[in-house]
């Protein structure tokens, strides 16, 4: 079943995913060689709970912090670790979630450490626009297909691969709901997109082949090829129109000073 949210609903949603919003860009600040993602995580946890929300992620299906920190060939779920140091060169993506009022902020961001490689600069640009490329399609009367094919004819024209086990979702009371969103697709095809339908949009792409392994920590996703992969996630409204961006990257790209 697909909740509709009220204008009232999708206010506090904005709320919910500006704490999300806000805390990827307190990590963003921290983000350097020799940090430990569980550095991160507690910078993350401390932020949403002064702000007066709960970690969304924290015990969600049992997931043990509150990001999750993915590294190089990792595309998502990566569990923060003290015994994961970033190193120059690195690339992480921060998938973060909040709760507060009764609803859940959902949004990522893949961010540089040091020095990256051009190529792999043009894979997290390039996953970028294609997230803003699929949010161009959430407007009523367009279909779920139509997000998924937006993304990836974008992503395969470059030459990259679309994760197809991990999709987007519905996002509100609960952290994933109906529809599910995935990141391919065929125009016209799949439900039809409502106004008040609120969706987190999260295309994972990889530099190589599409293909995953599921490692034995019951969470980790990485490449099958170990080459890099990017995440990028907004939550947004489905307005008539044009969509409405829930969550924002001004916060992080401002600390980034992109
Ligand atoms: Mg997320
Ligand atoms: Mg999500």
């Amino acid at each position: 079943m697909i909740f509709l949210k009220t204008d009232e609903e999708i206010e506090l949603l904005r709320l919910s995913n500006l704490i999300v919003s806000k805390t990827l860009a307190e990590v963003a600040k921290i983000i350097k060689p020799g940090v430990s993602t569980a550095e991160l995580d507690k910078v993350a946890e401390e932020f949403i709970r002064d702000n007066g929300a709960v970690p969304g992620f924290l015990g969600y299906g049992g997931f043990p912090k509150s990001i999750c920190t993915s590294v190089n060939e990792q595309v998502v779920h990566g569990i923060p670790s003290e015994k994961v140091y970033l190193k120059d060169g690195d690339i992480i993506s921060v998938d973060c979630g909040a709760y507060i009022n009764g609803f859940h902020g959902d949004s990522a961001y893949t961010f540089t450490v040091g020095e990256v490689k051009k190529e792999i600069l043009d894979l997290l640009q390039t996953t970028k626009e294609s997230l803003y490329l699929g949010i161009e399609q959430a407007v009523e009367g367009k279909r779920i297909g139509d997000i998924g094919n937006a993304i990836q004819n974008h992503c395969e024209s470059r030459g990259y691969s679309v994760v197809r086990e991990m999709i987007g979702h519905g996002v509100g009371r609960d952290l994933h709901e109906s529809p599910e969103v995935p990141n391919y697709g065929r125009k016209g095809n799949g439900i039809m997109l409502k106004n008040g339908m609120t969706i987190a949009i999260e295309p994972m792409i990889n530099m190589g082949k599409r293909q995953l392994i599921f490692e034995k920590d019951g969470w980790t996703t990485r490449t099958a090829d170990r080459k890099p992969s990017a995440h990028f996630e907004h939550s947004v409204a489905v307005r008539k129109g044009k969509a409405d961006i829930l969550s924002t990257f001004e916060h992080i790209e401002k600390v980034l000073g992109i």
